[in-house]
């Protein structure tokens, strides 16, 4: 056999395998409505096929999937003959590409410019709407682009689709049809998933496949539950007179009916606007509540359209630019836990390095235990990764299909911490599990990391690997230790990489932070729940640790913006020993331990105020800042501690608590007559 042979025959061979792959992965989405790869990985799929095809036209057979549109219509829905056939779009994949569609328009048209209009491209699936006299009459899927199946009953149940288009006036057409896509929004893509957690159910993988699954209910009902939502992106057949001739005047027919149009749709003149639309979406994507996958491009004018015709299932008058795949299946090598600076046991992705979202991922977010059960998740698998943006890259789920024959076993959290080996404990209420040992070296680690971190005490050069460093060379046994390290400053430059310029600089860093203010340590302690706004908050109420300290519960949940697990969790750590005993350290060791509040001795120092109701003087803010300002403290309810209630229009409970207790109840005058008598004049 030749070189030659051989090859073609090998050629031949993976067209084979490609197309069973395709045709299974066809099935699968639009027979059972189960797809179990993404799209990007199906496209991919897809290309190669036609890429080899390309090389080789001999070994194109009247059945690859690259010939006709996969699917059949399912028992149980009627079928419906599309009268016009529903296309699919070429794609381009980058400015070149979109340029090079451009040109050859205009070649074909001969033209040097035309008007496109230009939309993102949802990542739902495209119905057939048929309205009759005005009235809704049948809906159905794309199928295979020819037939498709009839889901009216189904589609009736979207609430943006109207059943009645426009008035019935006399101006819409005979009968005509529309396209358009049906999509499920983010948030409820996540109610639903919410719901199915809590129910043990498996989770559903994207809002595609669960919008394409809901859809093909034969229960009417359930589709309702599921609240889909629809965009119109295209008049199809008029029976009648033509109401418009250009596609953005049908986007503007079609809204004037009544029907849901994408309002970031735009009508662009040349290539290079268009180019900048697609670059701008590409990089905003993630700002919509429905996923888009790229942007559509049609030829405005529906006489270019006619002339510019069709060539196999594409139109050449319109092209889909599509984002970088974010998408990519991989080997899952294994699932690893680590450990947080709280003692929290987070398990994660230890994958096949691979190609996604722009970037190689060797490991991903697997989120926690719970997920990782509920999406059969196992080490050995071939895995969906997931890579948008600024986004941690997560394992969207298993390929079931690639499982088959091999034993794999289901994941099971270690009973014993992966560092300090301490039998782990399950917190119920939180479905988490945890390393009690508040002596756990990595915890410790972690904890002193956050500690230095920027949003805390901002010690620039003492990252993870200097703080892990530390803690296991037993530097640092507990966080107050940072600060004694300029003291062993001779031991420290015995280790290895660590030069003396580079650990002045650090001392220097270390010394610095010692001036941080309250707001900054009570970030950098870790306690469970507090973050920036809450640290911040109760800083500006409190002044000082010590007044924080002596302050009593229910004081703490009196705190504007401080919830009471919040308040529980910082009143109990602050009276934790070990608490108290490392931040009478930090004080020894000379940290501050106050918050600048400028209006220290002013004429409302120490005194709490609550204000409801509508203000006529002031905007809620404006009251707010001007007490704080003086040295008051806002609170959010009424309690002994309040000096006066400061109520404008309306305020009913907070009022009658006022009343039991007896507070001082003020209007706005009121609290201008009480700020003069503490010195105070307006200016
Ligand atoms: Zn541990």
């Amino acid at each position: 056999m030749t070189t030659d042979a051989r090859a073609l025959e090998a050629a031949q061979l993976h067209a084979e395998e490609l197309r069973t792959t395709i045709r299974y992965h066809d099935y699968r989405y639009h027979v059972l409505a189960q797809p179990e790869i993404g799209d990007s990985e199906y496209d991919r799929l897809y290309r190669e096929l036609v890429d080899l095809e390309e090389q080789h036209p001999e070994l194109v057979t009247p059945d690859s999937p690259t010939q006709r549109v996969g699917g059949q219509a399912v028992e149980g829905f009627a079928t419906i003959q599309h009268r016009e056939p529903m296309l699919s779009l070429g794609n381009v994949f980058n400015g070149e590409e979109l340029r090079a569609w451009h040109a050859r328009v205009c070649r074909l048209v001969e033209r040097d410019a035309f008007a496109m209009v230009c939309e993102p491209k949802i990542d739902g699936l495209a119905m057939s709407l048929v309205y009759r006299a005005g009235r809704f009459a049948t809906g159905a899927t794309r199928g295979d682009g020819t037939r498709g199946e009839d889901i009216t009953a189904n589609l009736r149940t979207i609430r943006a689709l109207p059943l009645v288009a426009g008035r019935g006036e006399d101006r819409s057409p005979e009968a005509f049809e529309v396209r358009g896509e049906v999509y499920m929004p983010r948030p409820e893509f996540e109610r639903l998933n919410a719901e199915r957690a809590a129910a043990g159910e498996q989770l559903y993988m994207n809002p595609r496949n669960t919008a394409a699954g809901s859809v093909r209910q034969l229960d009417p009902a359930i589709t309702a539950s599921r609240r889909l939502a629809l965009f119109a992106y295209q008049l199809g057949w008029v029976e009648g007179r033509a109401p418009v001739d250009s596609q953005w005047g049908a986007l503007e027919w079609l809204r004037a009916l009544g029907f849901p149009t994408s309002p970031h749709a735009r009508r662009l003149q040349t290539v290079e606007e268009v180019e900048a639309f697609c670059a701008e979406w590409a990089e905003r994507r993630d700002s919509l509540e429905y996923d888009i996958d790229g942007v559509v491009v049609k030829v405005d004018e529906f006489a270019l359209q006619r002339q510019l015709g069709i060539v196999g299932r594409e139109p050449r008058w319109a092209t889909a630019f599509k984002f970088p795949a974010e998408q990519a299946v991989t080997r899952l090598r294994g699932i690893d836990v680590s450990v947080g600076r709280t003692g929290v046991l987070t398990p994660f992705a230890v994958l096949e390095p691979v190609f996604v979202g722009g970037a190689t991922v060797s490991l991903a977010t697997l989120h926690n235990e719970e997920q990782i059960r509920l999406k059969d998740i196992r080490a050995g698998d071939d895995v969906i990764v997931q890579r948008a943006g600024d986004v941690i890259p997560q394992v969207v789920g298993p390929v079931l299909s690639r499982r088959e024959g091999r034993d794999l076993e289901a994941f099971e959290m270690p009973s014993a911490c992966p560092v300090c080996h301490t039998p782990v404990q399950r917190d119920p209420s939180e479905a988490r599990t945890y390393c009690p040992n508040r002596d756990c070296p990595v915890q410790l680690a972690r904890q002193l990391e956050h500690f230095a971190s920027r949003g805390a005490m901002d010690i620039e050069g003492l990252g993870e690997q200097l703080s892990f460093r530390l803690v296991d060379l037993g530097f640092v046994r507990t966080l107050s230790d940072l600060y004694a390290l300029p003291d062993r400053r001779e031991e420290l430059l015995q280790l290895e990489g660590i030069g003396a310029k580079t650990l002045d600089a650090l001392f220097a860093r270390i010394e610095a932070s010692k001036r941080q203010p309250l707001h900054r340590l009570l970030i950098g302690l870790s306690i469970r729940h507090v973050g920036g706004e809450t640290a911040r908050a109760l800083a500006l109420y409190f002044g000082s640790m010590d007044a924080l300290r002596a302050a009593p519960l229910e004081e703490i949940m009196g705190v504007e913006g401080i919830g009471p697990i919040v308040a529980q969790s910082v009143h109990d750590s602050l009276h934790d020993e070990r608490t108290a005993a490392l931040v009478d350290r930090l004080r020894a060791a000379g940290v501050r331990q106050d918050e600048d509040i400028s209006a220290r001795g002013g004429p409302l120092e120490g005194v709490q105020i609550v204000v409801t109701g509508a203000l006529t003087q002031w905007s809620r803010n404006e009251i707010e800042e001007l007490i704080k300002r003086l040295g008051g403290k806002v609170g959010s309810s009424v309690t002994k501690n309040t000096a006066y209630l400061v109520a404008g229009e309306g305020g009913g409970s907070k009022r009658t608590k006022a009343e039991q207790l007896g507070t001082p109840i003020l209007d706005e005058d009121g609290l201008l007559e009480v700020l003069r008598d503490r010195g105070w004049t307006p200016d």
